[in-house]
Order: C-alpha cells, then structure tokens, then sequence
C-alpha cells in the first residue's frame, strides 16, 4: 500500500495534493532526494491532468464566496495563517532545511518569520487599499479591485516557501483562489502549508497543492482556460513555455525571472564594505536570483579589493546545512552541481583563471561547490552572460563610470545591480543608467515589501509588491457615475 505521509526531521508531512479541503493521492509518485546527503525524504504525489482538472475547478467551486468574504474577514484569516506559521517555524525551517539544503540558521532566523510576514504584510495593504475617486465634469470615477479569480502559481526550488508566499498571500488577500505548484526538487513545505491554512480556518478549495512535474501537472495547469492569473518564479525556458501556452488563453501572466547581476565597485568604495557586499554573494550556495555574480571593480583598486575578497572567501565553511557553523551548503540536485561544473570547465577551457575554487568539493564529496572567483574572462564568453546559479563569480576591471555601465548593461537580463561608492552623486548617476529592478547602493538584499519587486528584459514581466501584486491579482475597475 502506498503511504501517504513521510516524517523529515520528526516532521509528519503529508505527501499527497490538496484539493478542495481534501488530500488526493496520485497513481504515481516521484522520489523526493535531501541533497544534503541523498536520502530519500518521501514518495510525492505526482499530479498530471486530472488533478491540474481537478485543482482548477475546486478553485473555481470555492471563488465566488471568497471574493465575497469581507476584506477584514481575508485579513483576519491571513493572521491567523501567519499565527500558524510563527507556531511551526522550527518544523518549517527543519523540512524546508533537508528538502533544499539551504542554511537551518537562514531558515529559522530569517526565511520562516518573513513567510510569517507575507501574510501579515499583504493582509495589512489588503486593508489600505483605497476606493480611488476622481471627477470628471461632475461625473465621479470609482476605481475598486476585484478579485480576478482562479490564480497558478509556479515557483521554483532555491526559496521554495519565501517564494510561494510571496505569491499566495497577495493573491489570496485580493479574494482570488490559488493553486499552488511548487518545485518537484522541494515540495514538502507546500503541504505543511496547506495544513496551515486549513487550521486557520482558511475555506476548502481556497488554497490548493499540486504536486508533480513542471511538464506535467504544470503544464496543465498553465494551459488551463479556467485559470485568471499565472505568476511564475524560475527560469526563463521554462517562462517562455508558460507565456507560450498562457497566450492559448490570454491568461495574464507575472513573470520573475533569473539574473547576471554586477556588482560595481568604484575606487572611492569602502573596500571592506565591498568585499563583504561581495562574499554575500555565495549565499545559499549562490542559487539566488538577485545574487550579484558579476564582480565590476574599478581598476585601481582591483588587486586589493581582490586581496580583501578572497581572504573573506577563504574563511567561508562549507559543511552540513543544519551545522550552525556552516555558512554554505550543498548545491539542489547532481544534475545543477553538472551544470555549475560545466559553465566553470568551460570558462577554463576558454582562457579563464580560478582566483579560488574552480570545482566541486571533493573533500566534503556530495554537492558541496568550492566558492569560486573567475578572472580572465570576456565580456561576451558564457560565464558573464549566462546564469549559474552556484556559487561562482567573475571579476572584470573597468577604469571609468561609462565603462563601468555599459558592463554592467551588457547581458540580456537586469534584475538587479549593486554598487559600492562613496561618491553619493556617483550612486545617482549610475543608479539613473542601470537596468535592473532593483538597484542596491552600499547595501545588498535589503527588501521593503511595499516595493516593486520583478526584473527587466529576460529578467521578467511585471512587478509584484505593495499595490504592484494587488494590481496584478486584481481586475481593477472603474465606475463612472453621472451627476
Ligand atoms: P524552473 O524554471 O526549472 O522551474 C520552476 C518551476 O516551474 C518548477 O515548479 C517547475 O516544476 C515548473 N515548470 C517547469 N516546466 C513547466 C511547464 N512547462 N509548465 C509549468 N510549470 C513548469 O526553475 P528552477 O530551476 O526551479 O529555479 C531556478 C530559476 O528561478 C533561476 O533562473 C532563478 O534565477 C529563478 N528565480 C527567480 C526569482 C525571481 O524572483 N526573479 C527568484 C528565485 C528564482
């Protein structure tokens, strides 16, 4: 017989879908891999049409009387989700630790609680949002959002519950129903989610879980007519094949995209400042979107900006992610830890040099990358074009401003970009010249959620945010009244 629940970390989670209030079992299951050591945390339930069929109209079914619920009573259910996330922090963070390998600390200091506050944000702006007026030769103009309806949501392995959040709150606080497909390389935070939710007193078939593959289940339920919204967190293949069979449907889509960010750091920076600003970019093993991969220094100071680097680098510890002492675990899956490894053989092979790292590391054995630092590399070779998504950099010299730009706006994506100067009218110029999302100026990875938050060019469509997520998960209307 088949089980349907697994216990991680002392943790039961229950391996099968949620659907309308009720865990749905597949024929079939795929094994879910700990790439901290390979064991096999469960058997998942892995979803294909019927249960994308299945998931869409329980979210349909359960629409009308939530897009009707007061905003205050939404709100009130979205507390007590985050009251239920706050309660389970050190089971989320533990399940969440084994299943994608990123730091048991991050996970219980930082990632948990903002769960916790995309909640508790989105249920607050929930409340702020105006009944906009303005007149027009005495008519008044109305402007109101109303829940759109049905909303996929796809995201990816690296933050799986941060990310699924930052999608399911805003959706569900604009009175939307939500189905939720997270990664098939991290799925179990998902289900603890969904028994939140369930707790606290979230109606059944308002949130839902499918798990599966991207081409499976996802696929079905990215082409599905009933679907309102699709807002999608991962790569940019896997992006044009959603908008692709978005487009059957007319389906409006939010797109958050992967990155080549730079880091530009001019003469008159804090060096100790940027080498910190720098090193952070191995967080999470450098599988981050925002992560800042291209390092642009100024010519002046590159050998000690590089001297202050490597020595922050080389003090970095690589071990088990539940070590409190580690401060970079392994990377997701083999099949990444290849494709890291082929970008770096082949940056080699092309004339690049390894200031540190260069290749997995083979003391520790497993997934675990050595830190890397690539010099020698060309603006228009694969490793500054192309996203790793692993722990590797590359260092490139600029000797002016325009320089430094025009490096920096050389890629096909613009997520994000950081500087470090300590020339405040340099940060405004350079900052004005970016493409990028969001640009960080002496700090890196500060978040406010009331900001626009989403990529330029290949780094995405759209914004999500404060009013940008309402705006994209909202029909917004205008009524116009006569005098
Ligand atoms: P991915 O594109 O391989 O998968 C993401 C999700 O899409 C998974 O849930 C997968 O099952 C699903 N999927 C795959 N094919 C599908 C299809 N045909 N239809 C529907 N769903 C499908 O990405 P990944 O490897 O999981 O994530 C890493 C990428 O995500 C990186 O490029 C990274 O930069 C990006 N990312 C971006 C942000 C951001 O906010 N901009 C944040 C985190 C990660």
């Amino acid at each position: 017989m088949t089980q349907h629940t697994t216990t991680v970390a002392g943790v039961e989670v229950d391996t099968r879908h949620w659907i309308g209030g009720a865990r749905v079992a597949s024929a079939e299951t795929f094994a879910d891999l700990s790439p901290i050591d390979g064991a096999t945390l469960g058997e998942i339930a892995r979803g294909g049409a019927a249960e994308a069929e299945a998931a869409v109209a329980a979210a349909e079914a359960a629409f009308p009387a939530w897009a009707a619920t007061p905003r205050a009573e939404r709100a009130r259910i979205l507390h007590a989700i985050a009251d239920g996330v706050e309660k389970r922090i050190e089971d989320l963070a533990k399940v969440e630790t084994l299943d994608n390998g990123a730091l048991l600390r991050s996970h219980r200091r930082g990632v948990m609680p903002r769960v916790a506050h995309n909640f508790r944000f989105f249920a607050d702006w929930l409340l702020t949002l105006g009944h906009e007026d303005f007149d027009t030769r005495g008519h008044t103009n109305q402007v109101s959002w109303d829940p759109a309806g049905p909303c996929v949501l796809i995201t990816p392995w690296n933050a799986p519950l941060m990310l699924a959040t930052w999608k399911v709150a805003p959706a569900l606080a604009a009175g939307n129903t939500v189905i939720l497909k997270p990664a098939e390389w991290s799925p179990l935070t998902a289900s603890l989610l969904a028994d939140i939710a369930a707790e606290a007193g979230l109606p059944a078939g308002v949130l839902n879980v499918v798990q599966g593959y991207g081409a499976e289940v996802g696929n079905a339920l990215v082409s599905h007519p009933g679907v309102r919204r699709i807002s999608f967190t991962g790569s940019v293949p896997t992006a044009k094949r959603i908008a692709a069979a978005a487009a059957a449907n007319l389906t409006p889509l939010s797109l958050e995209l992967g990155g080549k960010s730079p880091l530009l750091v001019f003469a008159d920076a804090d060096l100790d400042l940027a080498a910190d600003l720098a090193v952070e970019q191995y967080d999470n093993a450098g599988q981050v979107c925002l992560a800042a991969t291209r390092l642009l220094v100024e010519s002046s100071v590159a050998e000690e900006f590089t001297r202050r680097f490597v020595e922050r680098a080389e003090a970095l510890v690589q071990g088990d992610s539940r070590d409190g002492a580690s401060d970079l675990g392994p990377n997701i899956h083999p099949r990444q830890l290849e494709k890291i490894d082929g970008f770096v053989r082949r940056a080699l092979d092309g004339g690049a040099r390894a200031v540190i790292g260069g290749g997995p590391n083979t003391d520790l054995g497993g997934l675990y990358y050595r830190p890397t630092l690539l010099t020698g590399v060309a603006q228009d070779s694969e490793i500054v074009q192309e996203e790793v998504f692993g722990p590797v950099l590359t260092l490139q010299t600029f000797d002016t401003e325009a320089e430094a730009v025009e490096l920096a706006n050389d890629t096909r994506f613009g997520l994000a970009a950081t500087l470090a100067t300590g020339d405040p009218e340099c940060a405004e110029r350079v900052s004005a010249q970016l493409v990028a999302g969001t640009v960080w100026v002496n700090c890196f990875f500060v978040r406010d959620l009331q900001a626009p938050f989403g990529g330029s060019r290949h780094s995405g469509v759209g914004r999500e945010g404060g009013t940008w997520s309402f705006d994209f998960y909202c029909d917004v209307k205008n009524t116009v009244t006569a005098p």
